[in-house]
């Protein structure tokens, strides 16, 4: 699970986390959003370990470790359990795209080889399967800047797969996209949720795959968590609100 308690991250002046709580079981599928701002971004690099909250802002546990509490991170943090997929730049453009999956291995094994291209069969394979199992395994040996968009997020949910991963965290992984490509995207990571039981946090800009695809949704509104319950009830007179004059083409 993950449990957040009371957090708060304040930039200068700007309190962009205000006593966020909130906890997520092992299994869920959960999505996260608000308006441009709200703190969505801010609040997944805090579950990720990648920022420290304000001195006193507050503690997260993640798996049943402390991740960080009153503002000092956690230097014993097992971050290859939790895995991140951002909007873009998630891979390496220059390498291939089975190297960018096998980088998964990095969060696994403490003394992994280090030498990224020299693969042996084993890891190839499982690269290979990683691949297969996001539905594009015909880009096993291609540079990884000649993918598209979704195939990059695909690409990125294979490296999950191959860390082994307990919780993905993915920060708005369908925005630049599509739509048949997001769909394709939210397909693969609701199948990983539902048969590899990877807990899944989403962050989305259109709420519309939010109530497809996950049960649960979050939002926030100036760092502060507004609503938390069924996707299903989300009344288009809140959502309105949420997104304030802006919000006709999102809901
Ligand atoms: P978007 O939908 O546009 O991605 P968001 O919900 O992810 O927005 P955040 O990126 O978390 O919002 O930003 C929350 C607030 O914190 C904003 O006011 C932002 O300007 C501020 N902020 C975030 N990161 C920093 C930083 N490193 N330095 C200063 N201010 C920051
Ligand atoms: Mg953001």
């Amino acid at each position: 699970a993950i449990t957040v308690s009371n957090l708060s991250k304040t930039f200068g002046k700007n309190r962009a986390l205000d006593k966020v709580s909130l906890t997520v079981e092992r299994g869920e599928m959960v999505a996260l959003i608000g308006a441009s701002g709200s703190g969505k971004s801010t609040l997944i690099r805090h579950i990720a370990g990648l920022e420290t909250a304000d001195n006193k802002g507050g503690r997260i546990d993640v798996l049943g470790d402390l991740c960080q509490d009153g503002g000092r991170l956690n230097p014993r943090l097992k971050r290859g359990r939790i895995s991140v997929i951002f909007q873009q730049f998630n891979l390496v453009g220059r390498l291939s795209v089975m190297t960018n999956v096998l980088i998964g291995h990095l969060g696994r094994t403490p003394r992994w080889r280090g030498t990224l291209g020299v693969f042996n069969r084993d890891e190839k394979l499982k690269a290979h399967a990683a691949l297969d199992r996001v539905g594009i395994p015909q880009v096993f040996a291609q540079r990884s800047s000649t993918l598209s968009g979704g195939q990059q997020q695909r690409a990125a949910i294979a490296r999950t797969l191959v860390q082994e991963a307990e919780i993905l965290i993915a920060d708005e992984p369908i925005s630049a996209l599509d739509p048949s490509s997001a769909r394709r995207v939210m397909d693969v990571l609701s199948s990983i949720n539902s048969e590899d039981g990877i807990t899944v946090v989403v962050s989305l800009h259109q709420v519309e795959y939010a109530r497809r695809y996950c049960p649960r949704t979050i939002a926030m509104r100036d760092g502060a968590v507004v609503y938390d319950g069924p996707s299903t009830a989300l009344s288009n007179e809140f959502l309105a609100e949420l997104y304030g004059a802006a919000s006709e083409e999102l809901v």
